[in-house]
């Protein structure tokens, strides 16, 4: 896959495992999960799909922009601290590795990843970084 995106979503859940999400997305009929990436309220960084399968998470985006979901309800509570860091890491591996430009690093819509993620902060460190 050569992937030129990424696309930044919240679980509007618990803080639940990969695995979970895993099992709510088969419910719905996809392979596997639709995200690349879980990161967890702890920080922690769970693998989901692949990278060399498209995702299932934003329709028009699946086979270009790799998928990262922060677990939580991200409407109501913002992200902790682990979170936010872990997913500038994330991002900025992902970046180098698969020469990502910041500007395809997305939200998957407006309610997603949820208002109180702080996107304004997240684009500014991922910038600093690049
Ligand atoms: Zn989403």
């Amino acid at each position: 896959m050569d992937w030129k995106g990424i696309v930044v979503h919240h679980s509007a859940s618990h803080d639940v495992s990969a695995n979970e999400i895993e099992r709510w997305h088969k419910q719905r009929n996809f392979r596997t999960i639709g995200y690349h990436f879980v990161i967890r309220q702890s920080g922690a960084l769970e693998p989901g799909r692949v990278f060399d399968q498209a995702g299932a998470h934003k329709r028009g985006y699946n086979a270009s922009h790799l998928g990262i979901c922060l677990t939580g309800r991200l409407h109501k509570h913002p992200p902790t601290l682990e979170q936010v860091t872990g997913l500038v890491r994330l991002t900025w591996g992902l970046m180098e590795r698969f020469d990502i430009e910041p500007e395809n690093i997305i939200k998957h819509h407006e309610q997603c990843p949820g208002k109180m993620f702080p996107w304004d902060f997240f684009m500014s460190e991922i910038k600093e970084g690049y």
